[in-house]
């Protein structure tokens, strides 16, 4: 059934919604919206297993906006999500797809932020509420947030929330929330910890996981290339302008807009680029389909439906600039390569959040994909200038040059240059369109940026060892200071969960997250010195395992006591290693009725 959905006017969505996606530009549903879509429609509840990226927001959005009574003014959708980041994210997208609808408000809250906007937000109404589980707790306690009227509920990166220590508070919201709501589940893993809470509180789940096995053909080289967004588009030319084989390329980017923009952009550096997408009419398609085959174009921008089966054999590059969804996409892609028994290229752009995709990509067609080197500056400029040489030579080969000479004796003449002085301005005036130095901007090379390893793109990995050092110079200079917080080995309370509660509910950066001390009923744990007193009010209320923090400075006695020291705080303080499977972590609960 779901196969057959290739637009979005087929999902059974009102009028203002679709006419949003068509001005976002979204073409086709992606696999998970395809299949959530209807269900969630329908009144199921959805169990959904999909990595990041596959596009889970639109999934639930668009049919909890499609259910919203703009009338009503007390939250109908809850979404709970791991992080502050993110729920501003979520909320972001549920406000562009519900641009038609006028009278629409969503809301954000998490910990970090003003309470005295957060209440006066919150009594203003909204229609759907995104929130961490901490804050959102906390409103539900207070009784500033009301769910009497929920109709769904929604929790995104389910598996990030078990990690980042916070399911218990998400499984009070379900027990705090109108059972006979829809209840939508979003994980990119399903940890038995994640299906013993569908288990209980999902109400028979349609259970969608988007998987994707295929296999490529092995005439098609492929590499991929580490490259922030803004990077993509000097990456891509430099790249079409070194590879030494290249004929004509089809360039996948998302969205519409992406096709006409993109394209716009490659038309503007001079290259016979045009974009194809769904919006074009059959004919106007079938044209620029025929320019490429007849050399009149040599770039087109598609997105996947548009190109779909598309076979021209002169294809020398697929050049994947926004990562497929799913590994089958992919394989639909660089097959429009190395067709007719001709090798092909094919290269993936991937932005430094999407190499989980990457791995999957190379998981599933079980082929390695490798790195993609960017030449440097140099390397082009070396390459342009080879270029020019052999053309001034085939020219001294082949043509009659005598009136030119004439020409140039004569600015000999007057100008009292020499043949070398003149050549060289005339070298300059032929190159003026396409330099043969690449222009130092000043900025650092691209070659240089995109040279990140995979795994670790954003941040220079630091070392351990330094690190804790220079910690402990902050707090012997004082910019660290030792807190207290009610929270515990009796507890059950890790560093990690301690780490994510804090960097999660006051905003705090976890580098500035010093040593944490566990002792039996509570811990310590350096902070900034100077936390300003809305970040403590704050903290006093967030709470680890149930627990409120109630921070406060340590006493000196406890500031110095070392015992249970887990030296260096966790690197990556939101990977807990399942703190819930722990005996006695997962608290017996009623199952609901
Ligand atoms: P996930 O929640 O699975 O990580 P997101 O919902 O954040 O994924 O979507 C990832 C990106 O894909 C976003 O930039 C979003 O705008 C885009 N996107 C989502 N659905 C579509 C679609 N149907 N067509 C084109 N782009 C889409
Ligand atoms: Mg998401």
């Amino acid at each position: 059934m779901t196969a057959t959905i290739e637009r979005f006017d087929q999902l059974d969505l009102q009028a203002p919604i679709l006419a949003a996606l068509a001005e976002i530009g979204y073409e086709t549903p992606s696999p998970i919206q395809a299949a959530c879509i209807p269900h969630l429609l329908a009144g199921h509840d959805i169990l959904g297993e999909a990595q990041t990226g596959t596009g889970k927001t639109a999934a639930f959005a668009l049919p909890a906006l499609d259910q919203v009574d703009i009338h009503q003014r007390n939250p109908q959708v809850l979404v709970l999500t791991p992080t502050r980041e993110l729920a501003i994210q979520v909320a972001e997208a549920f406000q562009r797809y519900a641009s038609k609808m006028p009278g629409f408000h969503v809301l954000p809250i998490y910990g970090g932020q003003s309470m005295v906007v957060q209440l006066r937000q919150l009594q203003r109404g909204a229609h759907v509420v995104v929130g961490t589980p901490g804050r959102v707790m906390d409103h539900l306690e207070r009784k500033s947030l009301n769910l009497d009227g929920l109709t769904t509920l929604v929790l995104d990166e389910a598996d990030e929330m078990l990690r980042m220590g916070f399911i218990d508070d998400v499984e009070w919201i379900l027990e705090h929330t109108p059972t006979a709501r829809q209840t939508a589940l979003f994980s990119a893993t399903m940890p038995d910890a994640i299906r013993r809470v569908a288990h209980r509180y999902l109400r028979d789940p349609k259970e969608v996981k988007i998987k994707a096995a295929t296999a490529t053909v092995s005439t098609i080289r492929q590499r991929f290339l580490q490259i922030a967004g803004p990077h993509k588009l000097d990456a891509l030319t430099r790249i079409l302008e070194v590879e030494d084989d290249f004929d004509a390329a089809i360039v996948f980017v998302r969205t519409k807009t992406a096709t006409v923009e993109l394209a716009e952009k490659l038309e503007a550096r001079g290259y016979a680029a045009a974009c194809l997408n769904g919006d074009m009419t059959q004919q106007l398609r079938e044209r620029v389909i025929e320019q490429l085959k007849n050399e009149t174009l040599d770039i087109v921008v598609a997105t996947d439906v548009a190109a779909r089966g598309i076979d021209v054999p002169r294809v020398s590059h697929v050049i994947n600039y926004d990562i497929p969804y799913d590994t089958e996409a992919y394989v639909h892609r660089i097959g429009r390569t190395g067709r007719a028994g001709r090798s092909g290229n094919a290269i993936l752009f991937v932005a430094p959040r999407e190499n989980h995709l990457l791995r999957q990509i190379e998981r599933a067609t079980k082929q390695p994909i490798e790195p993609l080197k960017l030449p440097s500056r140099e390397a082009v400029a070396d390459k342009r200038v080879a270029a020019f040489r052999q053309q001034v030579s085939e020219v001294l080969e082949s043509e009659d040059l005598g009136f030119f000479l004439d020409v140039i004796a004569g600015i000999e003449e007057k100008h009292d240059a020499s043949v070398h002085e003149i050549a060289a301005a005339l070298a300059f005036l032929a190159q003026k369109d396409r330099p043969l130095q690449m222009p130092d901007t000043g900025k650092p090379d691209i070659a240089q940026l995109a040279a990140g390893k995979p795994d670790r793109p954003a941040r220079e990995p630091r070392d351990n060892r330094s690190e804790i050092l220079e910690r402990r110079r902050d707090y012997a200079e004082g910019r660290l200071a030792r807190y207290r917080i009610d929270v515990g080995r009796e507890h059950m309370a890790s560093p990690k969960d301690i780490v994510g509660a804090i960097a999660n509910e006051a905003g705090i950066e976890s580098r500035f997250i010093g040593q944490i001390n566990l002792f039996e009923d509570y811990s310590t744990v350096e902070l900034p010195a100077d936390l300003s007193g809305d970040v403590l009010q704050i903290l006093r209320r967030a709470r680890v395992r149930q627990q409120p923090l109630n921070i406060r400075l340590a006493s000196p006695e406890e500031a110095s006591r070392e015992r249970g020291g887990r030296g260096a705080p966790p690197k990556k303080p939101f990977r807990k290693e399942g703190g819930f499977d722990k005996p006695g972590g997962f608290k017996a609960r009623k199952p609901k009725p």
